[in-house]
């Protein structure tokens, strides 16, 4: 029987997931079968107990349950402890391990694109389980200071705190939205703005030179204004393309080449 993997979240149909996970299969000669698993809102543990009951080898966990698979874990690697979310689990020797390949997933992506990180000055809008995954891996790439900008201010505020417990000397700012303006060098997009077709509003002040924006697979506001300003910018494909290969390593032991599976995703401009 093929070895059984997924990936949960709600929603979950926008998900590639499953095509790269069989098209690194395809090329490193595994076989597997991942498919796309959509839990309830209050349906998480449920949904992933079910999933690893009936034989389960590995899960991806996207929006919103990253907070949620972090807290289920018995055991965490450095990273995920640092960001207090996980987006892959497994089991090993009884115990639910889980990692958060997120970061480095972004990192190896925007490297990919020749984008300057060193010593570059980072904005993230949105403080869920995507930003809470980048912060460390972005100061590790080197970027020299980092300021997250949430709709709701105390989210950023907790996020902040957490980090600056491990971390004390981290240059990590934070703001609201609306009170962004002046200069900085890349704009993540870590919302879920573009996933639920909500409005993403930024200040006519807010000025940058790259923008990434974390979702992909279809335009959103983000990508809009950065084409009205002209400035290069990428949706968040390439990005989970390192993250799936960071997972795919955890739970196969080897790890195809990033380069071999980046298409021209149709809503970079
Ligand atoms: P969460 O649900 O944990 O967090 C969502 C964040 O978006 C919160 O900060 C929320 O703010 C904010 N938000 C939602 N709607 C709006 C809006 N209309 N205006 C302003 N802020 C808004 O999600 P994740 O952090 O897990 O994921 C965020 C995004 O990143 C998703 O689009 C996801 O698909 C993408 N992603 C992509 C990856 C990739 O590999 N390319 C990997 C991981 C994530 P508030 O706190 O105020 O509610």
């Amino acid at each position: 029987m093929r070895k059984k993997f997924a990936v949960i979240g709600h929603p979950i149909e926008h998900s590639r997931s499953p095509e790269l996970h069989h098209a690194f299969a395809a090329k490193m000669g595994i076989e597997l079968d991942y498919q796309k698993r959509l839990a309830a809102q209050d349906g998480f543990d449920a949904s992933i107990d079910a999933f690893f009951a009936d034989q389960g080898q590995g899960l991806n966990v996207t929006v919103p349950f990253k907070e949620q698979a972090f807290a289920r874990c018995d055991v965490v690697t450095e990273r995920a402890k640092i960001a207090q979310a996980v987006n892959t689990l497994w089991y090993q020797d009884g115990l639910l391990h889980g990692d958060n390949t997120d970061g480095q997933g972004l990192v190896a992506a925007i490297t990919a694109l020749a984008w300057p990180l060193h010593n570059a000055r980072v904005l993230i809008l949105g403080a869920g389980g995507a930003t809470r995954g980048v912060i460390y891996p972005l100061f590790q790439a080197g970027v020299a200071q980092i300021c997250i900008a949430n709709r709701t201010y105390a989210r950023a505020l907790h996020l902040q705190q957490d980090i600056l417990q491990h971390y004390p000397d981290l240059a990590l700012d934070i703001s609201e939205i609306a009170a962004l303006s002046g200069h900085y060098d890349l704009v993540i997009n870590a919302t879920s703005a573009s996933l639920s077709g909500a409005a993403l509003q930024l200040p006519a002040a807010l000025r940058f030179d790259y923008a990434y924006e974390m979702a992909y697979g279809k335009d959103s506001d983000f990508l809009a204004l950065a084409r009205q300003r002209q400035v290069p910018a990428s949706d968040g494909f390439s990005m989970l393309v390192g993250q799936a290969i960071e997972a795919f390593e955890i739970w196969h032991g080897c790890r195809p080449e990033l380069q071999d599976f980046l298409d021209a995703s149709p809503h970079n401009p």
